[in-house]
């Protein structure tokens, strides 16, 4: 039987879109008809970011942020990135500058990333953000979206965060690392468990919250869950299905059947964490507008 409450990613993704569709019409009628604008910077053919890529700009166009693109052949070189990027930085149109990640690898990922300007960084993986997002008393521009969306779906669920313990199974740059940092600044009480971590399934297990960011098919088992826990799952994970239409189905990080007995709350997947990627990419596009429409209008 399930005990755990559903939290309803594609639900909450759905409103925060509807949010951000009203406030690009206020800050539109602010401000003399300007809107958000972001740029996406792609190299290569690969298909899935070609999806992903496609489902940002729609997802933007549909609550009225103006989407701009760059395709770049798989050979461009590293100073052709770099340019895409610089121009971008020029531009006053645009507020958000998102460089589709992975890029080929003859291109040095860290050097595009710190080309982008702080002010456009919409993905927040710059390291200065990132260093921001560690210090106290500091603030960073942007936070990375899929963590970002995971606080989101904590605070929209009535999760109370602060003096709790948590723990972060994944240490990724871009997923593991800052979901950290962000349950951190709220006052929980973080452990961050990696592929090195001793008896990880034990220090889970004690968590009143868990963010599981492993990569690995099911593998934060029912036992890994404090009865009453909240889980919050960004695995997303195709395991061979033959009795699914395409061959193969999604799941997450997390054991659902097994953890969905002893949490309270708990995210699916699909439908959980990855809608939510996409909604605070267009919160940081806006907010990137609104501080740009803010600053020119005080100039
Ligand atoms: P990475 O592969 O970059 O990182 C995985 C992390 O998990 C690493 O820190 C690794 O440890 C740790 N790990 C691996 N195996 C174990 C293990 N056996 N026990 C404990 N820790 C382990 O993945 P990402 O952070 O990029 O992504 C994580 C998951 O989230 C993936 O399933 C991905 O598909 C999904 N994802 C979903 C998104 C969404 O929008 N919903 C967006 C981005 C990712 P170590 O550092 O020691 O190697």
């Amino acid at each position: 039987a399930m005990a755990a409450q559903l939290i309803d990613g594609k639900a909450i993704a759905e409103q925060i879109r509807q949010e951000m569709k009203a406030e690009v019409a206020e800050l539109k009628e602010k401000f003399g008809g300007k809107a958000p604008g972001l740029a996406v910077v792609l190299v290569g053919q690969r298909k899935d970011s070609q999806t992903y890529v496609r489902n940002k700009k729609k997802a933007c166009e549909e609550v009225g942020i103006v989407s701009f693109g760059t395709d770049l052949d798989e050979s461009a070189t590293e100073e052709e990135v770099l340019q895409a990027v610089a121009g971008y930085n020029a531009d006053p149109s645009v507020h958000g500058i998102l460089v589709q990640l992975p890029l080929p690898p003859h291109i040095d990922e860290q050097r595009v990333l710190d080309a982008i300007s702080i002010e456009k960084d919409v993905d927040g993986f710059h390291p200065l953000n990132i260093g921001r997002l560690a210090m106290r008393g500091r603030d960073p521009l942007f936070v990375p979206c899929t963590p970002k969306g995971c606080l989101e779906l904590l605070k929209r669920s009535g999760v109370a965060l602060s003096g709790k313990k948590a723990a972060v199974v994944g240490r990724s740059n871009i997923v593991g690392m800052p979901a950290a940092l962000l349950l951190q600044r709220e006052d929980c009480t973080v452990t961050v468990i990696h592929s090195r971590t001793a008896n990880a399934q034990r220090i889970c297990a004690e968590a009143d919250i868990v963010i599981a960011a492993c990569g690995k098919a099911e593998m934060v088992g029912g036992d890994w869950i404090k009865e009453g826990a909240v889980v919050i799952d960004v695995g997303i994970n195709a395991v061979d299905d033959a009795t699914a239409k395409r061959g193969y189905r999604l799941v997450g990080d997390v054991n659902f059947a097994e953890a969905s007995e002893k949490a309270s709350q708990i995210t699916p997947v699909p439908g959980g964490v990855g809608p939510m990627t996409i909604a605070m990419l267009l919160r940081n596009c806006v907010d990137g507008a609104a501080r740009t429409f803010e600053a020119e209008a005080a100039m």
